[in-house]
């Protein structure tokens, strides 16, 4: 089955949890949900209400405990040693703060064995792209705090993806840095041609959502 009406990620009746007997910990509880092509999702719930462990496993950077995530368009699982299959923002600062910004956002290309001239110059285009190419050769701690998280963005655009996923992307910026971010997200997705996941505290960023899952212990309580 191929196609746009082909969803990028399903869950299916998915449950995760953390430690065993008395000590187990249910982050994401019987979620089943559906990412179509090109759509965009906000992900909202107080903390602690398994936005993150929900992203992690629509990204397959984690496994369920019980339950099926399928990536139906994307061909098979995500890897990491696949580029350009799901992109991802991670939740604070993720930078590699040895490595300038064009060397954080190539470095997805090169772990996946891409020449580093070929991965340098799709860093530097995905940079210029969201406006970054004046801050390509600084370090992330020359950085503030919302052109990190550009850069973040770009790194998780590099690979053309068709699904980006992006865990409180603004969660530490003030308001006008967080627009800025929010911005180059939906130009990234636009860009890819991918869907986008963003989970958010920020009413402003949850509002220019269409489609909206709202989670409390870890359960979709509402989906719209
Ligand atoms: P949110 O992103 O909405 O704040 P999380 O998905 O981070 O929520 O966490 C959901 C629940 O799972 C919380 O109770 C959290 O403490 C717990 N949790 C998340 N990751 C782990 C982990 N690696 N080990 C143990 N507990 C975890
Ligand atoms: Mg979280």
């Amino acid at each position: 089955m191929t196609g746009t009406d082909t969803p990028v990620v399903v869950a299916r009746r998915v449950a995760r949890t953390f430690g065993s007997g008395a000590a187990v910990v249910v982050a994401v509880h019987d979620v089943t949900c559906c990412v179509k092509a090109g759509a965009r999702v906000v992900v909202v719930g107080p903390s602690g209400s398994g936005k993150s462990t929900l992203l992690h496993l629509l990204a397959g950077l984690d496994r369920p405990t019980v339950g099926t995530v399928s990536w139906p368009a994307l061909g098979g699982a995500p890897s990491g040693l696949r580029p350009g299959i799901v992109g991802v923002v991670f939740q604070g600062l993720s930078l590699v703060p040895a490595l300038d910004a064009a060397e954080n956002v190539a470095l997805p290309l090169q772990l996946a064995g891409i020449d580093d001239s070929t991965a340098m110059a799709s860093a530097l285009e995905a940079l210029d792209r969201l406006g970054l190419a004046a801050v390509a050769r600084q370090l992330p701690e020359e950085l503030s705090g919302g052109q990190a998280q550009r850069v973040a963005v770009a790194r998780a655009l590099v690979g053309a993806p068709m699904l980006i996923v992006a865990d409180e992307p603004t969660g530490q910026l003030d308001h006008v840095a967080a627009a800025s971010v929010l911005a180059a997200l939906q130009q990234a997705a636009t860009a890819a041609g991918a869907a986008l996941v963003v989970s958010t505290h920020d009413p402003a960023v949850a509002d220019s959502f269409v489609e909206r899952w709202v989670m409390a212990d870890g359960r979709i309580e509402w989906a719209g």
